[in-house]
This record gives structure tokens, sequence and C-alpha cells, in this order.
């Protein structure tokens, strides 16, 4: 493509060639202000009628707004302009026409429904706080790498097609492979489990997770990203700690790098980085403190899963990210490890941001006969999972690792309404396409 200059590095005094979307246009009878847009910022461009060709100039006229344009000019001071700069055009360039009947205004002066917006995402991605969220997604997830890096661990990428799911469950996807039932996969579980247990160690994976889940909420996806973590050698304290370092190393990168879309989404002042050391309250005592608020209508009895209200009371009583230890064995997956001397508690935890669930994980089973006897007490064939299971017979170290949604992640620290905002193209109950 030909030399061209992003509009943010305009000097006056030079003569550049600057390309984008028209963002706005207004006539004013003899001169034009047409406003140039593109991913650094906009550029307003004086249309002089006795300065141009008079193609050029009917041209102008009939400019639609989000149509795409190249300008050839020099730029120069001009105080009313954004930025202190106009560009006095030598050649106008009309690249792409913008149909004049635009689905939904990138201005952002006429409000959209969430449907709409994504039906139309190009257009609404042209939105700076639209943008400023997937920036800040990218950076988050450059900042959680990193941090598994630092902390020695092997990226990974698993298989999304399986033959069976990692807890059995309804909440599979079947699909056919070549003509045999096979699944979406909902969890890299038991795959980083195989290669935590190989010579690789520490392993981390950020990847797509699928989960059929029949209900459509605000902080549920069909398809969702999922930062994966698993470490031989590992207990569940060790995991906590990971888990805290990577939010908090997501937290503080976007604090650094990210001012800018912080700004634009009006959060420069709400924007907290969590303080050293989340809180680590077991699930009983979460039980007794919730039970003792009366925030509920109903007390909690040990073996209750938390609801989403119970989730909620907790965490305005946390006020901050928090873990919950020690849940009963039966509310947690068979792969999770239960305490020898009390075999109805288990290593199992979840990272809470005051607002919902980030992260579940725990240490992991890791002797043979156990998982086996676990697979059977939770109604699973165990003969399904051989693929899994055999590798426990060849020397599988205690290991640890958690899951952690990286769409929760960013919603929780932009405080977003709704977790389809954090997602380019979601996948739930109505949504396949785009
Ligand atoms: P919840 O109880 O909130 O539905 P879960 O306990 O079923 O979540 P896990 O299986 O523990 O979810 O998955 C680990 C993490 O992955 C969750 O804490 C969450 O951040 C994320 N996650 C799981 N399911 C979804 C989903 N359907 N949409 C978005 N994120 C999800
Ligand atoms: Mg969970």
């Amino acid at each position: 493509m030909e030399q061209r200059t992003p509009v943010a590095e305009v000097e006056p005094d030079e003569q550049v060639r600057v390309a984008g979307w028209v963002h706005e246009i207004r006539d004013l009878g003899g001169i034009a202000f047409v406003i140039l847009r593109d991913r650094t910022g906009r550029l307003q461009v004086t249309v002089s009628e006795d300065e141009l060709p008079t193609e050029t100039v009917e041209m102008v006229a009939e400019m639609t707004r989000e149509s795409v344009i190249a300008v050839i000019g020099t730029a120069r001071p001009e105080d009313r302009a954004p930025g202190g700069i106009e560009l006095i055009p030598d050649t106008i360039e009309l690249v792409a026409k913008a149909d004049p009947g635009l689905p939904l205004d990138p201005s952002g002066k006429v409000d959209a429904e969430l449907p709409t917006r994504l039906d139309n995402r190009t257009l609404d991605l042209r939105k700076p706080d639209v943008q400023a969220i997937f920036s800040i997604r990218s950076t988050v997830l450059q900042a959680v790498r990193d941090a598994f890096r630092a902390a020695d661990c092997t990226e990974i990428t698993t298989p999304k097609i399986v033959a069976t799911g990692t807890e059995g469950g309804t909440e599979l996807f079947p699909i056919s492979y070549f003509g045999r039932e096979a699944f979406m996969n909902q969890s890299p579980q038991l795959f980083k489990q195989l290669i935590a247990g190989s010579n690789v160690e520490r392993v981390f994976e950020i990847g797509p997770i699928f989960r059929a889940e029949e209900h459509n909420t605000p902080r549920h996806l069909n398809e969702a990203t999922s930062i994966d973590f698993e470490g031989a050698f590992c207990e569940a304290s060790d995991a906590m700690d990971m888990a805290e370092s990577v939010v908090t190393a997501a937290y503080e990168r976007v604090s650094e790098e990210c001012q800018a879309e912080l700004e634009v989404l009006g959060l420069t002042d709400g924007f907290e980085l969590p303080s050293g050391g989340f809180e680590r309250i077991t699930y009983e005592e979460a039980l007794d403190r919730l039970n003792a608020s009366g925030a509920l209508d109903e007390s909690l009895v040990w073996g209750d899963d938390l609801s989403t209200e119970a989730e909620r009371a907790l965490g305005e009583l946390m006020g901050a990210h928090y873990f919950i230890t020690e849940w009963p064995a039966e509310v947690k997956p068979f792969y999770i490890k239960n305490f020898d001397d009390d075999p109805t508690t288990s290593t199992g935890f979840d990272l809470m941001h005051p607002a919902m669930e980030l992260s579940s994980g725990g240490q992991r089973e890791h002797r043979y006969e156990r998982l086996v006897e676990g697979f059977e007490q939770q109604g699973l064939d165990p003969d399904a999972f051989a693929y899994y299971t055999e590798m426990f017979r060849y020397g599988m170290p205690p290991h640890a690792g958690f899951g952690l949604g990286g769409e929760r992640l960013v919603m929780t620290m932009l405080d977003l309404d709704n977790i389809r905002e954090a997602v380019l193209f979601p996948r739930d109950r109505q949504r396949l396409s785009p």
C-alpha cells in the first residue's frame, strides 16, 4: 500500500498522505470541514471550493459518513480544529463509499441496543469506548501470558474436539466427527493435567471453552476464553498464589499502559489495583459470615453451592478479590483432591471478584486408585476416560491448577454490565452469527 501517516503523527507544514473514515462532514457552502478518523485519532480536512478541481468538490458534496477516503495535503496550525491542526488537501480520493443508511451510528450520538451492536460489530468497533474495551482485553491477555512465562510456565494448546467431556455432564455440545459422536471441549482440564504430569511440569493455556449452558445470563457465554494453569509439585495454595499473581499483573499492566482507554471508559478515578494478598476464607467461614449477615432469606447449610445472590452478598461483605477454600467434596468435580484426614472436604477453591466467580481450581487427585474411585462415586464411567486415568499409573506427581474466565476478568475489571461487551462475536443461546 501507499505510504500513510497516522493522523496523530501529522505535524504542521508537512506534506502527508492520510487515510481513514469520514467521521463527520460540515458543509458551510464554499468551505467544508471533513473530519477524518483513523485508529490514532481525528484530523480536520478543510476543503475550500475555489482551491480544488470541480470533480473533487462535487465528490466531497456527495461524500457519506463512514466512507473511506485518502487525502494528500499539507497540514497547518488551526486553533479551532480538533488537535489544533488542519489539513489543506491537494487531492482527495474516495476509496470506499459507505451506504448512507448506516445500521448504527459510530459517532455514538444515537445509542443502539446490544443486539444491533453485535450484529454490526464492524461499525460498533469504530466507537472509541468499544475499541477501548478490546484494546484493554488485548493488554490483559499479554500481561497474563507474561506473568505465566515469568513463573516458568510453557504455553500449550490442547484439542477442542474431544471424545468425552471433562466432567461428563450435560453442558457439552455434541458434534459429528466423521460419523462418530464427538464434543466441543468444555475445559482443557484433563489435557493440561496430562502435560503437567510429563516433564513439562508447568503449563498454561489461553483458549476457547464451550459450554452448552441453557440459560442466558449477563455472565455466561457458550464459548468463552479460559486462562488455565497447571503445575506439577504444586498444592492448592501454590495455584492460588499463581491465580492471584496473574490477576494482579493484568490490573497493573492495564493501569500502566491503558490510561487513555480507561479515560475513554470513564474509569480513571475508579480503577483500583487489587491490594496484595487476596483474603482466603474457607467455605465454612463463608457460610458463617453469610448466615450471620442476614443478607439471605434462607440460611445456607454445609453442602450448598453458592447461588448468584449468595455470591453477591458475600462479595459485598468481602469488598475485594478473595478466595473461598475447602469446599465440600460433593460440589467439586472428581479430579479435585479431597483431604486425606477429611474426605468430605476438598482442596478445591474459587477465586471471587466481589461481583462474581472468576476462577475455580484446586489440587488434583494424582493417585490412580483414588482417582478411579472418585469417578465411580460421581457416577462416571472410568473406562471412557482411560486415556486420562491410565497415565496416572506411570508416575504422576502431585499437581494443582486453575481455570480463570478471561471475559469475566475483563468484565469485572471494567465494571461491564454484560459479559458480551468483552467478546467481539459472542456465542449465546440466540446468537450464532456473526
Ligand atoms: P459458574 O458457576 O459461574 O457458572 P463454573 O463454576 O461453572 O462457573 P468453572 O467450570 O469453574 O465454571 O470454570 C472456571 C471459570 O471459567 C469460571 O470461574 C468462569 O470464570 C469461567 N467460565 C466458566 N463457564 C463460563 C461461561 N459459560 N461463560 C463465561 N465464563 C465461564
Ligand atoms: Mg467454578
